[in-house]
């Protein structure tokens, strides 16, 4: 099968209706850029998941970094869009131009050289992100007790995909089938979802981001959908690699272990979703000196009360739907934090209706 027969039959499929959720931030992003979904049968749903790290950042971890940027002798660092997410107290952007001392860095291994430079001071890093991510901090702290600094610490809001996906399962709209998503499967391994996948009887498809690999995840995937009572008699497996290239079954072992001797499992607050459980990681005991105030976070508190957030990470709700969509919430003015991110639903759903506009 070449990419431009699996197209056509995405685009001629006329088979049961199939909804399919991209769990990945990135694999949203890549989505809308692409414009597949305008080519692919309408009997084909693609739904967009939590898969945003900064989307799933609960306002109350805003609000502790924001009480942290405001104490004396202490800078909050951060990259990305973290800064501009609302909180119940506005955002970290906000709090800057209020006189909070946020600093912007493109890798948060450049929290080191602040440290460094000056050691009077204290940072914390905004440590957010998925499996991908997680294994920097390892290195990050590593380097900071190899010189020394005392001056450094973490506020993590860390999250693992599996338990995710599994409260989705549950909880969530009906989903036929997930891709499932392509840098988290580097260190996880395809394996990870196996559980999952028999647990629900729900089908994964490892893929890639580029056009190409796209075409190809969802047509496989599509194709589980159809075949699956005869993949589980014939192949005991509703997973399949359409990344192989990238990701193995087992991931990154190296790194998996790294994550395993820093951070431990425990229960995380998602933006909009609530409190998932064993889906964050937190610094073990050994590490504590490194935490600036990380546990403890209990429930979301919706920053403007008539955002659907929840409802659209979960994949219930188009974000166009959302009363807020377009008019109050835009990217100028988000009301919600899948609204900030590139990799936010509101935010892509957003765009493609402005370019429809223009
Ligand atoms: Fe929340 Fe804005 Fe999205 Fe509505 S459009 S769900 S207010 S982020």
């Amino acid at each position: 099968m070449d990419i431009r027969e699996a197209l056509r039959y995405l685009k001629e499929y006329d088979g049961p209706e199939i909804s399919v959720m991209e769990i990945c931030g990135s694999h949203t992003e890549a989505i809308a850029k692409s414009g597949i979904r305008d080519v692919i049968s309408k009997k084909i749903r693609l739904i967009s998941g939590p898969g945003c790290p900064v989307c799933v950042c609960p306002s109350g971890y805003v609000d502790r970094l924001i009480g942290l940027s405001m104490q004396e002798n202490t800078s909050v660092v951060t990259f990305g869009d973290l800064i501009r997410i609302p909180g119940k107290e506005g955002s970290l952007q906000l709090a800057k131009g209020r006189g909070a001392s946020v600093e912007l860095v493109y890798s948060p291994m450049d929290t080191i050289k602040l440290a460094l430079a000056n050691p009077e001071r204290n940072f914390v890093f905004g440590a957010v992100g998925f499996e991908t991510t997680i294994p920097v901090y390892p290195l990050l702290l590593e380097q900071a007790a190899e010189l020394g600094l005392g001056n450094l610490k973490l506020l993590t809001a860390l999250k693992r995909m599996p338990p995710a996906i599994d409260y989705l399962c549950q909880n969530g709209a009906r989903i036929d089938a997930f891709l499932a998503p392509g840098h988290v499967s580097t260190i996880t391994g395809s394996d990870a979802f196996c559980d999952l996948s028999l647990r629900y009887r729900v089908p994964f498809g490892v893929t890639g981001f580029s056009e190409a690999q796209l075409v190809m995840g969802l047509y496989g995937t599509v194709k589980m959908v159809l075949k699956k009572e005869q993949l589980l008699k014939e192949e005991g497996s509703l997973v399949k690699n359409f990344y192989p290239s990238v990701v193995t079954k087992e991931g990154n072992r190296k790194a998996q272990e790294k994550m395993a001797a820093f951070f431990e499992p425990g229960d995380a607050v998602w933006r909009g979703m609530g409190v998932i459980p064993d889906s964050g990681l937190y610094l073990r005991r050994e590490y504590a000196a490194f935490d600036a105030g990380s546990r403890g976070l209990t429930e979301d508190e919706k920053t403007n009360p008539a955002c659907r957030c929840g409802e659209v990470l979960m994949g219930k709700m188009d974000s166009s739907k959302c009363p807020l969509f377009g008019r109050i919430c835009n990217p100028e003015t988000p009301q919600g934090a899948c609204m900030v991110s590139t990799e936010g639903s509101c935010y892509q759903n957003y765009l493609a209706a402005d370019q429809r506009f223009t």
